[in-house]
């Protein structure tokens, strides 16, 4: 079992807010988010965004507001990933 890297993450927000992961993805995701402030906005950020609509973006972060992913991704280069 590998760490889990930023990339991961974003793929698996969806499922992660939908309680759709198996426990130790789950428990993966969990400890990334403890580690890394840039994933626990962007997942704040996700999961404002699936308030705001009601549901669940049908295709994840294709249909995050653009400032949140540009946000997203300037963390992610700061960090160097
Ligand atoms: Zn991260």
């Amino acid at each position: 079992m590998s760490d889990m890297d930023c990339v991961e993450l974003a793929e698996l927000v969806t499922a992660f807010l939908e309680d759709a992961l198996d426990t130790t993805t789950e428990q993966r995701v969990v400890e990334h988010l403890s580690l890394c402030d840039g994933c626990t906005t962007y997942v704040a950020q996700f999961r404002s965004t699936v308030e705001r609509l009601g549901h669940l973006p049908a295709d994840d972060v294709a249909e995050l507001p653009e400032p949140s992913r540009a946000a997203l991704l300037a963390a992610f280069r700061k960090k160097g990933v």
